[in-house]
C-alpha cells in the first residue's frame, strides 16, 4: 500500500510516502520525504540516494504541485505513477469535535473550513493541501487526522474555561493539540516499559517549536495544557503560554495595541524569543546563557519552571506517575532541559541516570533501574502515526 502522508504548517509543507506490504510494529522508512519552506521558497526533496533543492517560484499550489511531481518524475521518482498512492493523510491541527480520524467529504472539509477562525495559520493550509490532492489524484481516499481527536476524552471539568456557559456551549473550550504525537509517545512508552497501556500513568512532555504536556491515564488524555488554541500552556520558543488575560485588554485600552498587534506579540515575539531577545531556538538562548547573558538565563529558568509547575498541575488527575516522557525537538535534543525538570521532581519518585540522560539516542528509558517514576526519551514519530490510521482506514474499508 503506497500511503502518502501531507503535513502543512503556516511556514512549511511536508510530505513523506511510504510504500508498505505489511503494517510493521514499529515506524517504517518512507521512500520519499520532502520539505517546502515558504518563507525561503525551498522544496527539498529526499530518497535513499538522492537530495535534492528546487527553488520556488510560483504560488504555494503551484509549490506542492511540484513536490508531488518530485515523486513520479526526474531524479527523485520513487513511483511510476501518482495513480500508484492508494490513500492520503493529512495532520489537521483543529478537529473541533472529531474523536478519530476521519474520511475526507465535502462535509468534513466544511468542519475543518468552519475551524478557521480557531486555527487560522493551519487549517487553511491542511484544506489547500486536500484540495490539491483532489486536482491531481481525483478521487484518491484522503483521511484526515486531527491533533484534537487524542484529547476529546478530557472530561467537562477540566475542558470547560469557567466563563458563561453559553461561551462553551458555543465551541469555546478547552481542546489541546500535539494529540497525534502525544499519542504515539504513550503507546511507544508502553511497549518500552513493556505494560500494558492501560495500566500506566504518563506524562508526555511534547517540547518543541510549541510545546504541550499530556496526562494520559489507561491511554486516554485526560489533561492538556494547550487549550482552545495552541497559545496556553506552557511558554515556548515565540509563544507565551499562559498570562493572566487581563494583560492583553490593558495592552488594548491603555497602550493602543490593536488586536492584531496583541496577537503578534503573544504568538510571535514572546516565549524564549520575547524574553531573551536572543532567539526563539533554545541551543541559541543556552549558548547566550553560558556566556553569562542575563535575559538568557530568566528565560531560561522561566522555560523549565514552567514546565515543572505544569507537571504538577497535571499530578491530581492521574493520581501519581508511573512515567515521564521527553518527546521533539527540545525533549529529545537536550540533555539540560531533561536535567532540570527532574532535577525538581526527585521527591516524585523522578530519578534520573545523568550518564544516560547525557548518551540517550533513541527511544530508550533514561531512569535509573530503581525509580519509582520512569524516565523515556523518545522520538515521536506524527507521520508515521496518520499512515498507521490510513493503513487501518483502508484494510477496514
Ligand atoms: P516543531 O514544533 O516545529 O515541530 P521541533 O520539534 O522540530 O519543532 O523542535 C524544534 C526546536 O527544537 C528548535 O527550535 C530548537 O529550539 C530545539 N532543538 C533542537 N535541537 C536542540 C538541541 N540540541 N538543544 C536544544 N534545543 C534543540
Amino acid at each position: 500500500m503506497k500511503i502518502l502522508v501531507l503535513n502543512a504548517g503556516s511556514s512549511s509543507q511536508k510530505s513523506c510516502l511510504y510504500d508498505l506490504e505489511r503494517l510493521p510494529t514499529s515506524p517504517a522508512e518512507p521512500i520519499s520525504k520532502a520539505d517546502i519552506d515558504w518563507h525561503n521558497k525551498l522544496l527539498t526533496t529526499k530518497t535513499k540516494e538522492v537530495k535534492s533543492t528546487h527553488k520556488l517560484t510560483e504560488d504555494r499550489v503551484s509549490g506542492i504541485k511540484k513536490m508531488l511531481e518530485n515523486l513520479w518524475q526526474g531524479e527523485t521518482k520513487v513511483i511510476n505513477d501518482l495513480a500508484k498512492i492508494d490513500i492520503v493523510g493529512h495532520r489537521i491541527v483543529h478537529g473541533g469535535d472529531y474523536t478519530q480520524s476521519a474520511l475526507i467529504t465535502p462535509e468534513v472539509k466544511e468542519r475543518i473550513r468552519s475551524l478557521i477562525p480557531l486555527s487560522p495559520n493551519h487549517n487553511p493550509s491542511h484544506l489547500e493541501g486536500i484540495e490539491v490532492i483532489e486536482t491531481i489524484l481525483g478521487t484518491v481516499p484522503q483521511l484526515a487526522v486531527f491533533d484534537t481527536a487524542f484529547h476529546t476524552t478530557q472530561p467537562p471539568e477540566i475542558a470547560t474555561y469557567p466563563l458563561p456557559y453559553e461561551l462553551s456551549e458555543a465551541g469555546i473550550r478547552h481542546y489541546g493539540f500535539h494529540g497525534i504525537s502525544h499519542r504515539y509517545c504513550a503507546g511507544r512508552s508502553a511497549e518500552l516499559l513493556e505494560a500494558p497501556l492501560e495500566s500506566l500513568r504518563l506524562i508526555n512532555c511534547h517540547l518543541g517549536n510549541g510545546c504541550s504536556l499530556a496526562a494520559i491515564k489507561e491511554g486516554k488524555s485526560l489533561q492538556t495544557t494547550m487549550g482552545f488554541t495552541p497559545l496556553e500552556g506552557l511558554m515556548m520558543g515565540t509563544r507565551s503560554g499562559s498570562i493572566d488575560p487581563a494583560i492583553p485588554l490593558y495592552l488594548m485600552r491603555e497602550k493602543g495595541f490593536s488586536a492584531e498587534q496583541v496577537d503578534t506579540m503573544l504568538n510571535k515575539s514572546s516565549g524564549l524569543l520575547g524574553v531573551s531577545g536572543i532567539s526563539a531556538d533554545l541551543r541559541a538562548v543556552l549558548a547566550a546563557l553560558k556566556e553569562g547573558n542575563q535575559r538568557a538565563q530568566l528565560a531560561f529558568s522561566m522555560y523549565i519552571h514552567r514546565i515543572n509547575s505544569s507537571i504538577g498541575s497535571l499530578l491530581p488527575v492521574l493520581g501519581g506517575l508511573d512515567a515521564l516522557i521527553f518527546t521533539a525537538g527540545v525533549g529529545e535534543n537536550s540533555s539540560l532541559v531533561r536535567a532540570k525538570v527532574c532535577e525538581k521532581l526527585t521527591f516524585l519518585g523522578v530519578q534520573l541516570d545523568l550518564e544516560k540522560n547525557e548518551t540517550a539516542r533513541g527511544d530508550q528509558i533514561i531512569s535509573t533501574p530503581d525509580a519509582r517514576v520512569k524516565v523515556l526519551l523518545i522520538h515521536t514519530e506524527e507521520d508515521w502515526v496518520i499512515a498507521e490510521d490510513c493503513w487501518n482506514f483502508l484494510k477496514k474499508a
